[in-house]
């Protein structure tokens, strides 16, 4: 069996080496993509800083994935070598719990990740479980499909859940990777959407992916002004923030999804719970049915990430960007 080339952290934080690994026999069930495209998640900047205890070294990161599949088990009948396919967080559950069987497997809880406690997308290939390998479709090309396998489905899993439609009023929190995608599809649902920015040079681009609204979070007061007018707000931000006056922007029954991970546990007065019937939820990303409508929705809907694209080589220079905060909207590896 040939080895995988794909480029390693051998320590927390520190800067990705090249790195190959002996992938061992394919199993019955598993596939093998040839990754053409690989998304740079800020979960994996989280994963190569050890930020949540769970990383492993050496760690290859990556989970937003784009190739074509080269290999597959004996039982995999779903899928054929030379298709064009993605993978994203997710590449493996039980298949047999309560949360499997109603195809919620994101909730699985022996859930696999791609990049955790296995090798990731910065490589040349990767493998997975078939059933978390989805086709992509012929209307999405493989640039500005692959982010759509993490940040994509992260954010419309939420807007899908809380019932989002051409009455809501939806806030996004952070034009990043993941809220960039967050303002197509709230638009695709018929929201009107606000933006919530610390950047004010992305106002125009906000605009034009469809925000109706672009609120300054620098601008203390622009967020007091905010007031009461969010039916649904997504966090997609992975600092801490004065979530107080966010419960203060919903309306009444209105709820804060958290989907970036902030630093700090979250803290807010209840009063404004009580009193409005608000609530705070969370939301992580979306069982492999889910992925197929997103990206269907996707194909039909124009919606597509923004994407910078690096040369695999150079993922050092990506990760440096986006922690910078300095990418459009979601850098993407090519092999
Ligand atoms: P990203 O591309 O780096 O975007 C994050 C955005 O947050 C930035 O563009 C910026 O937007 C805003 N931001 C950054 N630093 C900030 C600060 N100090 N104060 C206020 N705003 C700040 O990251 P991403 O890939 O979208 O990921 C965002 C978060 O989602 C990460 O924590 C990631 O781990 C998490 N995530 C969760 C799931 C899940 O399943 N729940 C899935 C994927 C990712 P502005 O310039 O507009 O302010
Ligand atoms: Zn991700």
């Amino acid at each position: 069996m040939a080895k995988i080339q794909g480029l390693a952290a051998h320590a927390a934080g520190a800067e990705l080496l090249s790195y190959h690994y002996e992938p061992g026999k394919l199993g019955l069930q598993e596939v093998e993509i040839a990754i053409t495209h690989c998304g740079v998640c800020h979960s994996d900047l989280h994963l190569i800083a050890n930020d949540w205890g769970v990383s492993q070294y050496p760690f290859i990161p990556g989970h937003e994935v784009v190739g074509t599949v080269a290999a597959v088990g004996s039982e995999v009948r779903s899928l054929s070598v030379g298709q064009r396919v993605g993978l994203g967080w997710q590449s493996n559950s039980c298949g047999q719990c309560e949360w499997c069987l109603k195809g919620l497997e994101n909730l699985c809880p022996e859930a696999e990740a791609t990049c955790v406690h296995r090798n990731g997308g910065y490589a040349e290939s990767v493998r997975a479980n078939a059933r978390f390998v989805v086709p992509i479709p012929d209307a999405l090309d493989s640039e500005h499909a692959a982010p759509l396998l993490c940040a994509g489905i992260t954010v419309y899993n939420p807007l899908r859940d809380h019932g989002v439609n051409p009455s809501s009023r939806v806030g996004v929190i952070g034009i990043g990777g993941l809220g960039h995608i967050a303002i197509q599809f709230a638009r695709a649902f018929g929201a009107e959407v606000t933006a919530f920015s610390t950047s004010a040079d992305k106002e125009e681009e906000a605009k034009t992916l469809g925000a109706h609204n672009f609120v300054n979070s620098r601008e203390s007061k622009a967020l007091k002004d905010a007031a009461s007018t969010q039916d649904f707000i997504l966090s997609t931000v992975n600092a801490d923030q004065d979530w107080a006056t966010y419960i203060q922007a919903l309306r009444p029954t209105g709820t804060l999804c958290f989907v970036g991970i902030p630093p700090t546990p979250i803290s807010t007065p209840a009063f404004p719970l009580i009193m409005g019937l608000r609530s705070i939820t969370g939301s992580p990303i979306g069982s492999p049915n889910r992925i197929r409508e997103m990206l269907d929705v996707a194909a039909r809907h124009g919606v597509k990430a923004l994407t910078e694209t690096f040369p695999m080589a150079k993922a050092n220079d990506a990760i440096e960007k986006v922690k910078k905060n300095k990418v459009r909207y979601r850098a993407v590896l090519c092999n």
